[in-house]
């Protein structure tokens, strides 16, 4: 065990810290130590090779195919910013460093990457100042709700109410929950926005804020939103801005500037960083004025001296909201994306999202009936209610496109919409691998026609075919032999 440890350590360049910022010498207690050897099955290399090579082909990934879910902006992560994040100057730097005396002095590279990312989601959100630390979008919406909280406590608000449109995401409802608040859900309008008079009808002195997500989860961009903003600071109430959606806006539209006092980012939705197993993403909390001195701690100062550190001086602070500083390695893929892509890269961004999506809305439309008939953001929605009169419901047309190797796009979601088909192809995918998406979802329809019943026992290319999904999503099993046995 030594002996690796020191070949490790070694074996590495340019990280032998001089003897005297050895601050701590770790010894691991033998109590902690394995007294026997750990009994590991004896197999070969090939057959591990080809244990995991067989998983992984198994595995449907971005780099396999189109994964056109809506509300998940599943874009492709560019090879360059893996690149970047397997930096050993990086990914060898140990998170008590900048903590150890002295120690600041290892670590600026890094604390600029935090420092500047800061700066930079700022100013794409029109925020005053971000937090990177939280590590989800729906961990984002918790810290922003929580410094929500702060700030009417801080003012001795009397708040019990979020307000929450029906069509938001569930992550939404539960964070606000999660803090202590009681829900009041608006129903959308006929156009797929918040429906404003009914906002007025719930408005009172209670409500402590809004939560928005920009566009929705009805690929809407809500026009009222300004109003919107008026109204709920009319009552001391904070605006939410749930930016899971900011891959349609980056760059021509900032929530700070229409009226949004707290927002989250999803680095692994708009910032192409990976995304996936429930983990690791990001969900950086910015904030405007108002929210500034509750913020979490630490947060990154540059002294006068030029140089980067940690500050826990912030009184007013909600405190920790996660071990050290995030997930680093994420934020540094975000970091390298943000400067590939540069302004002009970012806003091209957006612009492609909603083209590719008003494209896959135009071709489609014909087949599947569209939710709401305009102009769509960065994806778009369908119903399945013309196939499913024909007995072939969203889910069914799901796993036809399984068996063409396409991932389905979402289905059921948002609730609001009867067998919704949420489309969202983002800004990475060509023409060319859209229209054969289009034409499996055309030929789906056609089939629905001509032959419904061969949707029933679909897919018939997968180790595992239709399971009890709800059983599936409480007692998980995902030992691929064991389904295979
Ligand atoms: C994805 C998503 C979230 C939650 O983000 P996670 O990173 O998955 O926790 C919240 N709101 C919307 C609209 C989303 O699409």
């Amino acid at each position: 065990m030594k002996l690796i440890f020191e070949k490790s350590v070694s074996g590495r360049q340019g990280f032998k810290l001089p003897e005297s910022d050895v601050a701590v010498q770790t010894k691991i207690a033998d109590k902690y130590l394995r007294q026997a050897d750990a009994t590991l099955p004896e197999v070969s290399e090939l057959d591990v090779v080809r244990h995991f090579t067989q998983l992984s082909q198994m595995n449907f990934s971005v780099d396999a195919n189109l994964y056109p879910l809506g509300s998940c902006t599943m874009k492709y992560n560019p090879k360059y910013t893996e690149k970047v994040a397997a930096m050993p100057g990086f990914c060898d730097l140990h998170p008590l460093l900048p903590q150890l005396k002295g120690g600041e002095r290892y670590v600026q590279g890094a604390l600029e990457v935090l420092y500047d990312s800061e700066r930079w989601l700022s100013e794409i959100t029109g925020m005053k100042a971000f937090t990177m630390q939280p590590l989800a979008g729906a961990h984002g919406e918790l810290t922003g709700i929580m410094l929500m909280a702060a700030y009417h406590k801080a003012k001795g608000n009397k708040k019990k109410y979020i307000i929450i449109p029906d069509s938001a995401h569930g992550t939404n409802p539960a964070s606000a929950a999660v803090a202590g608040y009681q829900i009041i859900s608006v129903a959308s309008d006929k156009k797929g926005g918040m429906d404003i008079e009914k906002l007025k009808a719930v408005l009172t002195d209670e409500v402590a804020g809004l939560m928005m997500t920009c566009p929705d989860t009805h690929g809407v961009f809500n026009s009222q939103v300004s109003e919107i903003a008026k109204l709920i600071h009319s009552v001391d109430g904070i605006m939410y801005y749930d930016g899971a959606n900011l891959n349609a806006t980056m760059g021509r539209c900032r929530p700070g500037d229409i009226g949004f006092d707290v927002v989250h980012v999803n680095l692994h939705k708009t910032f192409g960083t990976p995304h996936g197993g429930g983990g690791p993403g990001s969900g950086p909390v910015g904030v405007g004025e108002k929210l500034e001195r509750f913020l979490p701690i630490s947060r990154i100062v540059k002294r006068n001296d030029g140089m980067l550190v940690l500050d826990y001086n912030y009184p007013d602070s909600i405190g920790y909201i996660a071990s050290f500083y995030g997930n680093f390695g994420i934020i540094l893929r975000a970091y390298a994306y943000m400067i590939l892509l540069g302004s002009d890269g970012l806003k091209a961004t957006s612009d492609h999202a909603v083209l590719n999506a008003n494209y896959v809305a135009a071709r489609l439309k014909k087949y599947y009936q569209l939710a709401f008939d305009r102009i769509c953001m960065h994806e778009c929605l369908f119903s399945a209610l013309k196939q499913t009169e024909r007995g072939v419901h969203a889910i069914d047309i799901a796993k036809y496109l399984i068996d063409q190797r396409i991932h389905p796009p979402t289905v059921y979601f948002p609730l609001t919409v009867k067998e919704a088909i949420m489309i969202e192809p983002t800004e990475t995918e060509s023409k060319e691998t859209m229209d054969v998406f289009i034409e499996a979802m055309v030929e789906a329809d056609a089939l629905s026609r001509s032959n419904p019943e061969l949707f029933h026992d679909l897919p018939k290319t997968m180790p595992i075919s239709r399971p009890d999904e709800t059983r599936a999503a409480r007692e998980m099993n995902v030992n691929f032999f064991a389904l295979k046995a």
